[in-house]
């Protein structure tokens, strides 16, 4: 039995080594010449760690990257509130995130793989009741027993299939722009991931290992020239920190955002896993975290089956298990801390300050709170669907 994977970003490529370590036949398929190096998710969660170290992976992520112990939330004028995910001690080996970029988790998890075939887009594919065969390039055909469909928020897969992505898209677009300043150097007490409430223009500060990130919202009205200009970017982060000077810019990337979640999370042999079967804005780092969380569950289900160790009803668990949390969960609770950033009402604002003290109150609300944030409650609810 075989198993085909259209797409080696981070959730083709832990499914992948899932199954390859099963003892599986599996062929990752990737569109691109070679691995990607663009600037994209950096923050992995505790649970994620805790699930990518029996690669290896998490301690290369530890080097490479950034441990965040601790989350802040401000304003402008300063310090709202400080959690500790110190408090999920008990709940996970990690206790913290780390902060390193995505493609560099892709390399270390390609690494592993033999059968990753580069230059080879998917671009149609047909299924019977036996298995799946895909056409690459529009031409070479190529038949495995299952699909995971792995190829980005633009699917072809999902396309092929007509499964509708539901949801919406936010107006405003998001803007990430890196320098190498210190801006722990600038503002005091500043933990490695800060988020700035600010009704005019909300920021979050996220560092990695040689630079730090800042993302903004950028207004539907503005032009992308205008966005990615020095000017502008000079602009927003002087507005960070005024320092004199001019800010050197590392990188910077302008992108749609949307929350979207797949129909369905299969159509017979197929599924769909990560940004293919849900898309939603970074505010709490979830997007990727939630489709390598996929990508465990769906190759382990897979693996149990194909082995014969388990039945094939058990393939029916992962829709179960994985779509609730992308809609109740991370839709939820990335557009609330969107809210929370940009709200104007003095009384909405008030409750959320206070339900961050409440959250700061003692070491049991932190850890309810920081359950949440880190996505471990996400998969503990859902375990047993
Ligand atoms: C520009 C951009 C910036 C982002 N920034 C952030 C951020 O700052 N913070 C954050 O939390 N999240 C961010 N995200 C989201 C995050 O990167 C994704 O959640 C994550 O990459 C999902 O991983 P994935 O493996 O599902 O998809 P992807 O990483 O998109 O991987 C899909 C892979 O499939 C390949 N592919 C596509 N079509 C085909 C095909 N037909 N056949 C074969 N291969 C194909 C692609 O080349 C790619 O390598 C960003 C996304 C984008 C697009």
């Amino acid at each position: 039995m075989s198993v085909l994977i259209a797409g080696a970003g981070p959730v083709g490529l832990a499914a992948a080594n899932v199954l390859a370590d099963a003892g599986i036949a599996v062929s990752v398929l990737e569109a691109e010449p070679r691995l990607p190096e663009n600037l994209r998710a950096s923050t992995f969660q505790p649970p994620t760690l805790d699930l990518l170290a029996r690669f290896g992976a998490s301690a290369r992520l530890i080097e490479m990257g950034r441990v965040a112990r601790k989350v802040q939330y401000r304003d402008r004028a300063g310090w709202i509130a400080e959690l500790d995910f110190g408090v999920l001690q008990a709940d996970t080996q990690h206790p913290y995130r780390v902060q390193c970029e995505q493609y560099r988790l892709n390399q270390v998890l390609a690494a592993r793989l033999k059968a990753l075939r580069f230059g080879a887009e998917v671009t149609a594919l047909d299924q019977d009741a036996d298995g799946v065969t895909v056409t690459i390039n529009g031409g070479e055909k190529l038949r495995g027993d299952w699909l995971i469909g792995a190829d980005g928020g633009r699917s072809r897969v999902r396309e092929t299939l007509g499964i509708p992505l539901e949801g919406f898209t936010w107006p405003e677009r998001f803007l990430v722009a890196s320098t190498p300043f210190d801006f722990a150097q600038a503002i005091p007490r500043l933990a490695e991931v800060s988020y700035f409430a600010d009704p005019q223009e909300w920021f979050f500060l996220l560092r990695v290992r040689d630079v730090w990130r800042a993302m903004f919202p950028a207004r539907a009205e503005e032009t992308e020239a205008d966005i990615l200009s020095d000017a502008s970017i000079e602009r927003r982060l002087q507005r960070v920190h005024a320092k004199s000077g001019r800010y050197e810019i590392a990188h910077r990337t302008l992108y749609s955002v949307h929350q979207r979640v797949a129909q369905s999370y299969r159509r017979g042999r197929v599924f769909l896993a990560g940004d293919v079967a849900h898309l939603n804005n970074p505010l709490g780092g979830m997007g990727m975290n939630g489709g390598i969380h996929d990508a465990f569950n769906l190759a382990e289900k897979l693996a149990g089956v194909i082995r014969g160790e388990k039945p094939p009803e058990e393939l029916e668990r992962y829709e179960r298990q994985r779509r609730p949390v992308a809609l109740e969960y991370v839709n939820t609770i990335t557009i609330a801390n969107k809210r929370h950033l940009e709200m104007r009402d003095a009384e909405e604002q008030r409750r959320w300050r206070a339900e961050l003290s409440r959250a700061m109150a003692d070491r049991t609300a932190e850890r309810e709170y920081m359950l949440k944030l880190s996505m471990i409650a996400s998969l503990r609810k859902y375990a047993c669907a």
